[in-house]
């Protein structure tokens, strides 16, 4: 999960916890002071109330005790007119009324009643004349004279009205306890109380209900706020509260809580994100950004982030870390990449950028050439001179190389500003690679710039060596389509640079090419060579005084079923370079071993065949002992049989001892050997002298050339030298009469070639050359 997303995460529970337990506590202490608020003030409605009820009860009460005490009552009671006593007693009501009016109400009323209940007298304080009691009060006189009660104080609200009676003795105004006297006078007061009414009316709008009890009430409405005041003498004053209206309050109260808090909520929220965006996460991302698009090959830097926190820290960390990392990806990628002793590019870099080019060629029509370097006579160099040497002339040479590669005049196509590359692949192999070169020699320019390299030998520090280099040269697109081919075939054309004496170049060729795939087929054949299909064919080798058949030469034939016959000029190196000859040659010895008494019994039984054998046969150690096995197998005579041995074995430098004791032993049990194809390599006459042999065998080229040039003397020379050593000499490639006869007046001892015959199989050749006189 992103650092975003987590601190968004991280914080949004914790606001919204925070956040949502604040407003609860907020909200239970606002509703309990709402509760207390409106409790405290449906008490102070009520004692308010009941204060200004009370008041009205004083009133009335201080009222009827006025009436009680005045002279007017008494005037009225003493006054027999009608009239005037109406009027004294109005007079004197009014009076009364006077000094009454600091509180106000809109309704007063005094009845007297007589003891029979007749109205006596009756006066309220309207301007209506006419004015009677209210009937209600009436009922409520008449309830209060049945129930005998002759005081009595009562708060009705059907009428609004506070009304007391009183009964007293017309003579004493004392009070009495009963109606039933004549003299009885019951005075009933009712006072309308006006402010307590207004109060109670404007409670009642506020949502409040005012109940007035006449009796306690104990039972308590748990759904209401209430408060209660007694008023001695009249019942119970209740203001209450629905609950349900405070609820809803709350409610409005909730929503506006709820609602501030999510704004402050997300307030905070926003300010948090974004400060902490600021200050961790953006500057975490920048160096993430920053280490996830580095390329240790590139060359840009971390930004540090200059600040004294954890990040500022982490940034610097990351700093030091990278640019040791570069440090230590530069040193890793030198190893990687380099040859440590040359430091050119290896062979695994090689392999990339040349594909890379290829690859870059084909997209822009371009060309790539290679070309496949391999010293000459290094070799030498190492054996003779010691590893130190040879490294220090790779060294040198090495950078020449690269020196003339760059440097050179030649002009490469500089748009893609792309120098040629040059690696060392092994030992005393290296490439060069001229990329997107549009001029058709260039290739072989730098070639033979680099020829060069080695004119007169190579001269370094340590001395002059006489290296020189064979270059294989192919090119994209016209000789390889992939690295991998464009390799295989400078590699090859590299070899028929070797092939060709060295120190050239060699061009890769359709033909070149079919020559290895030919070489690779063969190779492929012999590897599962079945022997059946193998064949001995043999060629006479006559004495040139005589012209008698002395000796036959084995020469072997494959007539293979996949590729036809092929011959053993082709096959035999290839089976040496594999490691396939051993098998032939034992097969071309028993065969050999096998027809010998046939054709001894034809020519005679002094005739000799003779056996190729190769060269890398005589460094196997079990060599001779197969060999006496066959001798012994076929119980053949040693002394019957020549055995040639190819230039390739003696002109090789370092012959061991070995090598040389086995041909002494073969020698020594009758053998006769043979130096085949004198003159056509680099034998020398001293080794002539060396080896145990018996009989050097001239070169057809060799003869060729002695012979077309007028250099017979020195054919007679090389003979006569021959000679002086006991050696016999045989000459190869006698196709003419005209030849037999000069080879003869050379002094050679024995002569060969298709003069006399071509190879023939045993049987074919018996019965054409039925006699070993030619
Ligand atoms: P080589 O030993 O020098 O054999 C002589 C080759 O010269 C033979 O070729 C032969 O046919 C050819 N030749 C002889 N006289 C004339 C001539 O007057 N004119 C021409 N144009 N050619 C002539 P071949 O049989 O093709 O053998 C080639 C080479 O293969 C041999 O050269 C030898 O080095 C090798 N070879 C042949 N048979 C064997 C074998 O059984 N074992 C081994 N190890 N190598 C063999
Ligand atoms: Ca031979
Ligand atoms: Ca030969």
């Amino acid at each position: 999960m992103k650092l975003n997303n987590k601190v968004q995460l991280l914080i949004l529970p914790v606001l919204v916890l925070s956040f949502l337990l604040t407003g609860i506590g907020l909200y239970i202490i606002e509703r309990n002071s709402v509760y207390s608020l409106a409790q405290s003030s449906v008490a102070n409605e009520a004692t308010e109330l009941s204060g200004s009820f009370a008041q009205y009860n004083l009133v009335a009460l201080g009222f009827l005790s006025s009436i009680i005490q005045s002279d007017s009552l008494h005037r009225f009671l003493q006054t027999d007119d009608k009239q005037l006593k109406s009027l004294a007693l109005s007079s004197g009501l009014d009076d009364i009324l006077k000094n009454l009016e600091t509180l106000s109400s809109d309704h007063f009323s005094i009845i007297f009643a007589q003891h029979d209940g007749k109205i006596e007298y009756y006066y309220e304080n309207s301007l209506d004349p006419f004015a009677k009691p209210d009937l209600a009060l009436l009922r409520w006189i008449e309830t209060i004279r049945e129930q005998r009660q002759t005081s009595a104080r009562h708060y009705s609200q059907d009428l609004k009205k506070i009304c007391l009676i009183s009964t007293l003795n017309r003579i004493t105004l004392e009070q009495i306890n009963n109606f039933d006297s004549e003299d009885s006078l019951t005075i009933i007061v009712s006072l309308h109380p006006k402010d307590f009414l207004n109060r109670s009316t404007k409670l009642k709008q506020e949502g409040h209900s005012v109940v007035f009890y006449d009796k306690s009430q104990e039972l308590q409405d748990a759904s209401l706020l209430e408060a209660r005041r007694i008023i001695p003498g009249l019942g119970t004053i209740s203001v209450e509260l629905d609950k349900s209206s405070i609820e809803s309050d709350l409610w409005k109260i909730l929503s506006k809580l709820g609602l501030s808090f999510i704004i402050l909520a997300a307030l905070t929220y926003f300010t948090l994100q974004r400060l902490l965006s600021k200050y961790v996460i953006d500057p975490i991302n920048r160096l993430e950004s920053q280490l996830s698009n580095i390329d240790l090959d590139g060359t840009q830097e971390i930004t540090i982030h200059h600040s004294k926190d954890e990040i500022g820290n982490l940034s610097g960390t990351f700093a030091r870390l990278y640019s040791k990392l570069k440090e230590t990806y530069e040193v890793t990628k030198e190893l990687a990449e380099k040859d440590s002793l040359t430091t050119l590019y290896n062979r695994r870099v090689f392999n990339l950028i040349l594909e890379k080019l290829i690859s870059r060629a084909e997209l822009d029509n371009q060309q790539v050439a290679l070309l496949y370097l391999d010293i000459d006579n290094f070799k030498f160099v190492n054996d003779n001179y010691g590893h130190a040497v040879g490294d220090e002339l790779l060294k040198v040479f090495a950078f020449r190389l690269h020196e003339i590669v760059r440097g050179t005049d030649i002009v490469f196509n500089k748009k893609q500003d792309e120098d040629p590359t040059v690696a060392r692949l092994a030992g005393d192999e290296f490439a060069v690679i001229i990329p997107s070169y549009t001029e058709k020699d260039t290739a072989r320019k730098v070639s033979h710039r680099l020829l060069a390299l080695c004119d007169n030998g190579f001269t370094c520090e340590a001395g002059t060596f006489p290296i020189s280099l064979s270059i294989g040269l192919a090119a994209y697109p016209q000789d390889g389509q992939t690295a991998e081919e464009l390799i295989v075939n400078a590699d090859s054309a590299m070899y028929e640079s070797k092939k060709r004496g060295k120190n050239t170049v060699s061009y890769y060729s359709k033909e070149l090419s079919e020559f290895f795939r030919r070489q690779q087929a063969v190779e492929m054949a012999l590897k599962s060579l079945n022997v059946h299909e193998l064949e001995l064919y043999y060629m006479p080798i006559v004495e040139a005084k005589t012209g008698t058949i002395k000796s036959v030469e084995a020469l072997l034939r494959w007539f293979s079923k996949s590729l036809g016959s092929v011959s053993p000029a082709e096959f035999i190196p290839l089976a040496e370079n594999i490691g396939t000859y051993h098998k032939i040659d034992l097969w071309v010895l028993e065969q050999a071993f096998r027809e010998s008494q046939k054709l001894r019994d034809h020519y005679g039984e002094s005739l000799k065949i003779s056996i190729n054998l190769s060269a890398a046969e005589l460094s196997r150690t079990d060599f001779a002992e197969k060999l006496y096995f066959l001798v012994d197998k076929y119980q053949v005579l040693p002394s019957m049989f020549i055995l040639e041995i190819t230039e390739t074995f003696y002109k090789a430098q370092d012959n061991s001892t070995s090598e040389i004791s086995l041909l002494q032993d073969l020698n020594k049990i009758g053998f006769q050997l043979a130096i085949d194809d004198f003159g056509a390599g680099y034998t020398s006459l001293m080794q002539l002298v060396e080896f145990p042999i018996s009989i050097v065998k001239l070169d057809r080229s060799f003869i060729e050339k002695t012979m077309m040039k007028g250099k017979e003397t020195v054919l007679q020379s090389l003979v006569e030298f021959c000679h002086s050593q006991q050696l016999l000499v045989t000459a190869e490639g006698v196709e003419t009469k005209e030849y037999s006869k000069k080879l003869q007046q050379t002094g050679c001892d024995y002569l060969q070639g298709f003069y006399y015959s071509e190879p023939l199989p045993s049987d074919k050749l018996m019965t054409e050359l039925d006699t070993s006189n030619i």
